[in-house]
């Protein structure tokens, strides 16, 4: 089997909320995705997409992630895409860095994979655990009592994690605001809910701990991604009892073992576009397990087909390990496919399809922006 043919779609994915704020004073009201799909010499064709958090979450954009995948796409064809660790390794030969443009590739591939031997992926990552994954919400930062109307709407919907924003600046009330919110977040708390609070890198040392210092006891919670330098959250992780999650700091493999060298870190937000795709996914998933480490397997923001991807590596996770999976369906207007996935009581179990189990709607991508071919 060997890679034929590549396009590459552009769609804009207005934010389901409105306008969604983040620390630092970022604010995103639509999300710009890359959706490549390969054909094969023999017709079969996979999907993956690609949608970074605007352009100031990490070292990553769309425009970049289209630029990347025009740098990379000659290169693979006529290579076989079932060959996810050479595939990587060839697109790794052409282009430093730039997981977020690898990703799109690396999915459609294993999508590719999945249909050439009638399998879902989560099977050819491991197997799936067939239990039923919780979902979590995704609160951005605000007013605190509108945070704790926007928890309860996620928890009347059934999700039974939920990710809360904070890092407000100290214009907009810092460490004292930040304290509130959490508090407020957290005051309808049901039992097996799991609660992160969130500062995407937008705290430093010193104001994680007042903050820290402001809540009421016994709050229960874990803090990602409180820093935006591993010298800061390895600072604060010294001075604070609260479990650390990495997310934002952690992208590649070697991020992952720094996580385990330092003993940074108690969990972390495993981001499949982040990480470069399922197969460094996959890799990341396996060393999280080994060290102990708990996961919510997530990406960056996307439609349909990144939660798909999302849903078949959750599957592989095993319980003890896996707290939630990111629902991005729900942060988003637009909906690039089918996939039969509901959420039921708070659970996502992944359809016994082929591949990663979508259906394209090609309605929504318009006209390819870049295509390559034999
Ligand atoms: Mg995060």
């Amino acid at each position: 089997m060997k890679i034929a043919k590549i396009d590459l779609y552009q769609v804009d994915l207005p934010y389901s909320g409105g306008t969604y704020l983040l620390s630092g004073g970022r604010e995103f009201t639509s999300f710009d995705a890359s959706i490549v799909c390969i054909t094969t010499d023999d017709g079969t064709e996979g999907w993956g997409e690609s949608t970074p958090f605007g352009s100031t979450y990490i070292a990553s954009h769309a425009t970049g992630a289209r630029a990347g995948i025009a740098e990379i796409a000659p290169h693979l064809l006529g290579r076989d895409p079932r060959q996810l660790d050479r595939i990587n390794d060839a697109m790794d030969q052409v282009l430093l860095g730039h997981n977020h443009a690898k990703s799109a590739i690396d999915l459609a591939c294993w999508d590719v994979f999945g249909k050439s031997v009638g399998l879902p992926v989560c099977e050819l990552l491991g197997g799936s655990t067939n239990i039923p994954m919780p979902t979590i919400s995704s609160i951005y930062a605000g007013d605190p009592d509108d945070m704790r109307k926007r928890v309860a709407d996620h928890r009347a919907m059934g999700y039974r994690g939920h990710s809360v924003k904070i890092g407000a600046l100290d214009s907009e009330g810092g460490p004292a605001l930040d304290a509130e919110r959490i508090t407020a977040a957290l005051a309808d708390r049901k039992p097996g809910e799991y609660f992160i609070v969130d500062a995407n890198g937008g705290m430093l040392p010193e104001t994680a701990l007042r903050m820290l210092n402001m809540l009421p006891p016994r709050l229960d919670f874990v803090l990602e991604a409180p820093c935006a330098t591993w010298r800061e959250t390895l600072s604060l992780r010294q001075h604070c009892s609260v479990p650390i999650i990495m997310d934002e700091l952690a992208q590649q493999d070697s991020d992952i073992a720094q996580i385990l060298a330092q003993d940074i870190a108690d969990g972390i937000g495993l981001k499949i576009s982040k990480a470069g795709g399922l197969t460094h996914g996959r890799r990341h998933r396996d060393i999280s397990r080994a060290a102990g480490l708990t996961m919510s397997v997530q990406d960056t923001v996307g439609s349909t087909i990144a939660f798909a991807a999302i849903a078949h590596l959750g599957a592989t996770v095993p319980e003890q390990y896996l707290r939630c999976i990111l629902d991005c369906r729900d942060m988003v207007t637009l909906q690039t496919a089918e996939f039969d996935a509901p959420v039921r009581d708070g659970g996502v179990l992944v359809p016994n399809a082929p591949g990663l189990g979508i259906n394209v709607n090609r309605e929504t991508l318009g006209n390819p922006v870049g295509h390559w071919s034999l």
